[in-house]
C-alpha cells in the first residue's frame, strides 16, 4: 500500500483515539494561561510573572513528545519562553517542512457564557481560549506526528517534518524584540524550506499566500505656541493638522494592484494635539496604519506623505516611520499549494483557494527569509480573539490528517 493511503487507512481504524487524543492535548493546553500582552500591561494580569509563560505548555508539549519518543530542541531568547521544535523524518534530501503554531495567548477578556479556562465541549466544538489561536492546531500538529511516528511512515520520509510550538506571537514589545519565530529565523536555529502555518481561520478553505505590508507613520505638524488670546502669534498646529488630514484623505498611493492582495489601505488611527483652550497649540500627531502591496516602497510612500505635507504653508511637519514591515506575495502555484489542494479535494471535498490578507502571520517572516510559506489551517476565522472562541474537533483531526499528506507530498 502506498504511504497516503496507509496513512488514510490508520485514520479510518484510529478515528476515535485519534479525535479524543486531540480533545485531551487541547483540554491540557488550555487550562495554562500563557497570556501574552505588552510589558505595560502586566500589572492587569497578576497571575503572570513574565509574558506568555509559555513554558507551561512547552512542558506538556516536551513530555508527550519524549512519551511518542521523538525528538526535540528547545530554543529561548529568555528562560520561560522557549520554543520547543519536534523533528521526524531523516533531513536526507535537504528538504524541510516546518509547521509552527505558537503557545501564547490573548486575555480572555469579558463576555463568556463559561469559564475561558476550562475547556468544554458543545456540538462538536471544543470551547476555550487557545481552543482556535492557536492550541486546537498544535494539538493537531502533534497527534499528525504521533501517527507518523506509530505507523513508522516517519521512516520512509527523505526530508524532515518539524512541528513548532512557538512563543510570542501575540504581543510585541516596543523594543521589538521577538521571542517565537523571528529570534529562531534570526538566529538560524531554524532553516525550512517550505511551512505552513495553521492560524488564518477560514475552515481550511483558504490558503493565505499574500500579506500587505504593515506600516504605522507617526507624524507631527510643528507650528508655534502663544497665549491663546493671541492667536496671531502663533502658528496652530491642530489648524496645520487638519489641512494635512484633509491631503492625506485624499492621497492616492503609487501602486498596481496585485492579483491577490489588490489595493493598499490607509487608516488614520489617532490623533493628538493642544494642551489648554487659552495655547495656541505648539504641535499635533498623527498615526497612520498603511498596509501596503508588493511594488510600494519605504521612500516612496515618504515622498507622497510628504507631497501631501509641502502642501500646506504654514509650520513644518515631521514624518517618522514608526515600524515597516515588507508585502510579500508567493506564487498560486507551487508544490506547496499544489499539495494542500489536491490533499484537501479529497479529504474534504473542495480546493482551497489561494488569498492574500492585509493581516499578518509567521508566514510574513518566514517568506521574507526566502522560505515558501503560506497560512492555512481550522477554524472559523470569525473565533479568533473573541469571548467563546471555539473550534470544530473534527477540523482538528482531518487537519492532523492532512499535515501527514502533505509531509509525505513534500518530503518524500
Ligand atoms: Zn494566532
Amino acid at each position: 500500500m502506498d504511504l497516503k493511503a496507509a496513512l488514510k487507512q490508520y485514520f479510518k481504524d484510529h478515528g476515535d483515539d485519534i479525535r479524543q487524543r486531540v480533545i485531551d492535548l487541547t483540554v491540557e493546553m488550555c487550562k495554562h494561561k500563557t497570556v501574552n500582552v505588552v510589558s505595560e500591561k502586566l500589572p492587569e494580569h497578576p497571575y503572570l510573572k513574565i509574558r506568555g509563560e509559555e513554558w507551561r505548555v512547552a512542558e506538556i508539549v516536551k513530555r508527550e513528545l519524549d512519551k511518542m519518543g521523538i525528538p526535540y530542541e528547545e530554543f529561548a531568547r529568555m528562560e520561560g519562553r522557549p520554543n520547543v521544535i519536534g523533528k521526524i523524518g531523516k533531513d536526507a534530501n535537504g528538504k524541510r517542512l516546518l509547521m509552527p503554531a505558537h503557545m501564547d495567548i490573548v486575555p480572555a477578556g469579558e463576555g463568556w457564557d463559561t469559564d475561558p479556562y476550562d475547556v468544554i465541549e458543545k456540538d462538536g466544538m471544543l470551547v476555550g481560549r487557545g481552543t482556535l489561536d492557536n492550541k486546537g492546531p498544535l494539538a493537531s500538529i502533534m497527534a499528525a506526528v504521533e501517527v507518523l511516528k506509530k505507523t513508522g511512515i516517519d521512516k520512509e520520509l527523505n526530508g524532515q517534518l518539524m512541528i513548532a510550538a512557538l512563543a510570542d506571537e501575540e504581543a510585541e514589545d516596543p523594543d521589538g524584540i521577538d521571542y517565537g519565530i523571528g529570534f529562531l529565523m534570526e538566529e538560524k536555529h531554524i532553516a525550512p524550506t517550505y511551512s505552513i502555518i495553521p492560524d488564518i481561520g477560514e475552515n481550511m478553505k483558504a490558503i493565505d499566500i499574500a500579506e500587505k505590508g504593515r506600516t504605522v507613520f507617526k507624524i507631527t505638524a510643528i507650528g508655534k505656541q502663544a497665549h491663546g488670546s493671541t492667536p496671531e502669534r502663533g502658528i496652530n498646529a491642530v489648524y496645520m493638522m487638519a489641512k494635512m488630514v484633509n491631503e492625506i484623505e485624499k492621497l492616492k498611493f503609487d501602486y498596481e494592484v496585485h492579483p491577490v492582495l489588490g489595493h493598499p489601505s490607509l487608516n488614520l488611527g489617532e490623533i493628538h494635539g493642544g494642551a489648554a483652550p487659552n495655547i495656541v497649540p505648539g504641535t499635533c500627531m498623527i498615526y497612520i496604519d498603511i498596509r501596503s502591496v508588493p511594488g510600494m516602497i519605504k521612500a516612496g510612500v515618504i515622498a507622497q506623505l510628504q507631497g501631501c505635507a509641502d502642501k500646506v504653508k504654514d509650520g513644518k511637519f515631521e514624518i517618522k516611520v514608526m515600524s515597516w514591515n515588507e508585502p510579500h506575495a508567493i506564487s498560486p502555484k507551487n508544490e506547496l499549494v499544489d499539495s494542500i489542494q489536491a490533499n484537501a479535494k479529497e479529504i474534504l471535498g473542495f480546493i482551497p483557494e489561494p488569498i492574500g490578507q492585509g493581516g499578518g502571520t509567521y508566514a510574513k517572516t518566514l517568506n521574507l527569509k526566502g522560505v515558501m510559506a503560506v497560512g492555512w489551517g481550522p477554524g472559523d476565522d470569525n473565533a479568533f480573539h473573541v469571548a467563546n472562541e471555539y473550534v470544530e474537533i473534527q477540523q482538528l483531526v482531518d487537519f492532523a490528517l492532512l499535515t501527514c499528506l502533505c509531509a509525505v507530498d513534500l518530503l518524500k
